[in-house]
């Protein structure tokens, strides 16, 4: 505006009428075009993710009810407080399973159903699993870890009692009580490092917090970051979550004093395994050892949830926001959100899960020989696998950017 009226002083109305006016258009136009959004989803940086998912691999596997879990909660709530994110808190909550039956079994919900293969409802969360393959169950052999060092880290067995999550917010300028929860689980299994599941997701919702919250950010609507614990063991942080703070939605405390410790929900986001799509496995049950040039992010809702045709309306909304925003890869939607986070919340707000892979018909397949294996460790990852977890980010970014009116201080 200034050098416009700067220039409109200087020269003469006659001679300079026509660069002014070209002047005032050239502005215009670059404010129409000026996208807030996109700014922030080009702070993304593949070098910044990667580091945030070494220092979440620092703490070997994470298993939940550890000293090497409790340090990452640590390591997690230094590292928010750090971007400067709002109200870092911690959800507490109990976790006293019952004791392990003697006979071991795989992991949860990945036994093809007595119906048989190739029949629809065979695979987790109502997919089907066209092929003969099926995912391996949790290795729980410390030996089958190469390297010791990890193996050293990942030796103190869990113990029931006590455990904590971390989670924070970007509190909203218009509507500082509603908000989207983004959420990955921080807890890991499997004698690795937990890298793929799911320090991948975690660090996407580390990234984002950490530009949501950099001084010249504003959002009309809060954001919710929250890294869950005890995924792995049913989703019981999650759950925690959810039946604590379920009742406290939309409650301004103290009152008159404009603050909303739990903003009203509006959606739940899960971002959980997001680095491989090398495809089907080897004839071996092996890793493929690329990422497939055709490897895309899967967005899925849950079809039998009670918010199905809204989340399928935000999963198409993630999907467009893939095609504006994401540098790399695409995006497909799909109907068997399951075996996440994102599931203790699909029957109380629309809720979409973000992976590599569909989890029922592909992971359930064995389309990822890492998950909850000794190799979910950095040293399998290539810049390819780490592009595609980074996408997701750009994605999420880019839409709930536009969900909550994101802005950008000139
Ligand atoms: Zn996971």
């Amino acid at each position: 505006m200034r050098s416009t009226s700067l220039l409109a002083a200087a020269c003469g109305l006659l001679i300079c009428g026509t660069a002014n006016a070209q002047n005032n258009a050239a502005a215009a136009t670059q404010d129409t075009a000026y996208d807030p959004v996109g700014v922030l989803v080009s702070r993304l940086d593949l070098e910044k993710y990667k580091s945030t998912i070494k220092g979440l691999a620092q703490f070997g596997d994470r298993r939940q009810g550890t000293k090497r879990n409790r340090d990452a909660v640590d390591w997690i709530e230094a590292q928010l407080k750090s971007y400067g994110c709002q109200n870092v808190e911690r959800i507490t909550y109990e976790y006293n399973p019952a004791p392990p039956r003697p006979a071991g079994g795989g992991g949860r919900g990945n036994a093809p159903s007595p119906n048989g293969r190739g029949r629809p409802g065979n695979g987790p969360g109502g997919s089907r699993i066209f092929s003969d393959m099926r995912e391996r169950g949790v290795n729980n052999d410390s030996l089958a870890q190469p390297d010791p060092a990890i193996r050293a880290i990942n030796m103190e067995p869990t113990t029931p009692g006590q455990r904590q999550e971390v989670i924070c917010m970007k509190i909203g300028t218009k509507y500082p009580n509603e908000m989207y929860i983004l959420g990955g689980h921080m807890d890991g299994i499997g004698w690795g490092q937990a890298v793929n599941d799911d320090a991948s997701g975690s660090a996407i919702v580390m990234e984002l917090a950490r530009i949501f919250s950099m001084p010249d950010v504003q959002t009309e609507r809060s954001i919710r970051f929250a890294l869950w614990n005890n995924e792995e063991t049913g989703l019981n942080g999650a759950r925690a979550y959810a039946e604590q703070r379920g009742p406290m939605q939309g409650k301004e405390s103290p009152a008159g004093s404009g603050k909303y410790p739990e903003p009203k929900w509006l959606g739940m986001i899960q971002h959980d395994m997001m680095m491989v799509d090398h495809g089907p496995p080897t004839a071996d049950g092996k890793l493929a050892p690329e990422q497939r040039p055709e490897a895309d992010i899967n967005i899925e809702f849950a079809i039998t949830s009670k918010f199905a045709d809204d989340a399928m309306k935000m999963a198409f909304f993630w999907r467009a926001a893939n095609e504006k925003y994401a540098t790399h890869y695409p995006a497909a939607v799909g109907p068997h959100m399951t075996n996440t986070d994102s599931d203790p919340f699909k029957d109380l707000v629309p809720s979409l899960s973000l992976r590599e892979n569909e989890r029922g018909s592909q992971i359930g397949g064995n389309w990822d020989p890492t998950h909850h294996q000794p190799i979910d460790v950095l040293t399998t990852f290539t810049d390819k696998d780490f592009m595609l977890g980074l996408t997701s980010a750009q994605t999420t970014l880019g839409a709930i950017g536009q969900l909550t009116k994101a802005t950008v201080k000139r």
